[in-house]
This record gives C-alpha cells, sequence and structure tokens, in this order.
C-alpha cells in the first residue's frame, strides 16, 4: 500500500473553482457568482504552469477511485473541479486544460445548459469526448438540505439520468449545489448509484475518505501563488486556517440562512467597492 511505503497516509488536493475569466471587467457584483469564485484566467494560467512544471498527476474522479484499487496513486496527484457549468469553463478553461495536456472535472447544473452564461450541450459532449470529467451539480441548483425528498430525488437522480443519454456515458459523481446536503441526500445519492459525491466542506482527500463526503479546497479569486502551492502541496496549517473561515461561515449560515449571509455579504461588498 501507498501509505505503508509512505509511512503516513497521504492526501490530495481536490481544487474547486467555478468561473474563470477573460482579461475584461466582470462583472463582479453579479448576484448569481460569489466574486471569490471568479477567478481572472492569468491567475488560473499560472496555477497550472506551476502544476504542470511540478509534474503534478492530474486526474478525473473516476480515474482517482480507480487508482485507489489499484494502488496507483502516487504523491503528487492533483484533482481538478468546476461547479455550474459556466461558458467560461467551455471558452477560457477548455483551451488552457487542453494546451497543458490535463484533464477537469465538470459538474453540470442540467436545467441550465445552453441558458445565459452556461454552456450548451454540444459544448459539454465536447469536454467529454476530451476525457473531462462530466458529471452532475444536480438539475436547478436548488440546496439539498432545503428540499423536500421526492423534488431531492429528483434531482439527484434525473440529473444523472439526462446527462447519460446525452453523453451516452456513466455519470458517476455528484457535486451538491452550495456543499449542501444531508443524510437523506446522500442515501438518494447511493441510491441512484453514484460512486461518489462531492461537497465544499474544505479538506484534502486521503485513502479513508469517505467517497459520498469528498472535501474540496476551494480556489479563491485573492489567492496567490504562494497560497496555491501551499494548497497543493499538503501546508495543513494553511489548510486548518481555511478550515477554520469556512465553520465560522458555516456557522453564521446556520443562525441567519444561507440566503441572507449572501445578501449581507454582497452588501458589505458593495459599499466597500463604492468607499474606494
Ligand atoms: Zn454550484
Amino acid at each position: 500500500m501507498l501509505a505503508n511505503r509512505l509511512g503516513k497516509i497521504p492526501k490530495f488536493a481536490i481544487l474547486m473553482y467555478h468561473d474563470v475569466y477573460l482579461p475584461y471587467i466582470p462583472d463582479l457584483l453579479s448576484e448569481y457568482m460569489h466574486p471569490s469564485f471568479r477567478l481572472p484566467q492569468k491567475k488560473f494560467l499560472e496555477q497550472m504552469l506551476f502544476l504542470k512544471e511540478q509534474r503534478y498527476q492530474i486526474v478525473v474522479l473516476n480515474e482517482l477511485v480507480n487508482m485507489l484499487v489499484c494502488d496507483e496513486l502516487n504523491k503528487k496527484t492533483v484533482v481538478i473541479t468546476f461547479d455550474d457549468g459556466l461558458s467560461s469553463n467551455y471558452n477560457v478553461v477548455f483551451p488552457i486544460l487542453k494546451e497543458f495536456g490535463f484533464k477537469a472535472n465538470f459538474f453540470i447544473t442540467v436545467n441550465k445548459i445552453g441558458s445565459v452564461d452556461y454552456m450548451n450541450l454540444e459544448e459539454i459532449k465536447e469536454l467529454s469526448r476530451a476525457g473531462m470529467g462530466v458529471y452532475s451539480h444536480t438539475l436547478n441548483h436548488h440546496l439539498m438540505s432545503e428540499l423536500q425528498m421526492i423534488d431531492m430525488e429528483k434531482e439527484i437522480s434525473l440529473s444523472k439520468k439526462i446527462l447519460e443519454e446525452e453523453l451516452q456515458k456513466k455519470v458517476d459523481f455528484i457535486s451538491f449545489p452550495d456543499g449542501s446536503y444531508n443524510s437523506k441526500a446522500l442515501g438518494l445519492v447511493k441510491n441512484a448509484s453514484y460512486i461518489g459525491a462531492c461537497n465544499s466542506d474544505t479538506g484534502y482527500f486521503n485513502l479513508k475518505t469517505d467517497k459520498f463526503r469528498i472535501p474540496r479546497i476551494t480556489v479563491k479569486s485573492n489567492y496567490d501563488l504562494t497560497e496555491f502551492k501551499k494548497i497543493v502541496t499538503g501546508d495543513s496549517l494553511f489548510v486548518m486556517k481555511l478550515k477554520g473561515e469556512f465553520l465560522i461561515k458555516r456557522i453564521i449560515e446556520k443562525i441567519i440562512g444561507k440566503k441572507l449571509y449572501k445578501i449581507i455579504f454582497i452588501f458589505f461588498l458593495k459599499r466597500s467597492l463604492e468607499n474606494k
């Protein structure tokens, strides 16, 4: 086992991205996307260059799970994920991935396919044909914890079925919108024959990680390259700090609700920008 050879359980970063924008002034205050989830192309390029130069092995989630079974994971493995299925994933991210010979995982919000700012079906199919992981991000991007069982079931299983029919490929993973899930959602994910689920909890993936509770590390737009290096090289102190920040956010969200938290965040962000 890899764990025995190294003397301790190795950990791998599963990076979470959403949007990467070209060098034009983006609408950072857009209500649909948290500004910290929108990276300038230059920053993303820099990060991919670092992974290339350091010879990281970049894999899709299906490969990660197979490698675990076959004990083929090496210490320098990184997984890149994109949530939502935004147009920039195809227009900006895909060309960069091709240039570096990297594969990433795209979680698609099925009922948004082809709408403004989202990839269309042909683009998603092209990603899939190029060997990218194309998986479900539910039908409508609702918070699972706020849904009735019947609606939750539809979001989880129908999104899988539609994608599988369109792509003619198994859709083995799901990521929960806004990282919202509960034990009912996990049960439905297992019933629908997914083999794993990603959430937005902060942490590394290791050989003991529950495949239905895969944590990720958000690459935020304000991180510099040094911070990115800390994430992928497994700097536990830095990730502990991120975990702390994430927990505080979750506690506040629990007290006042996710929607209100977001409204207050955007309100203060707008005010701080107006005062500059
Ligand atoms: Zn999302």
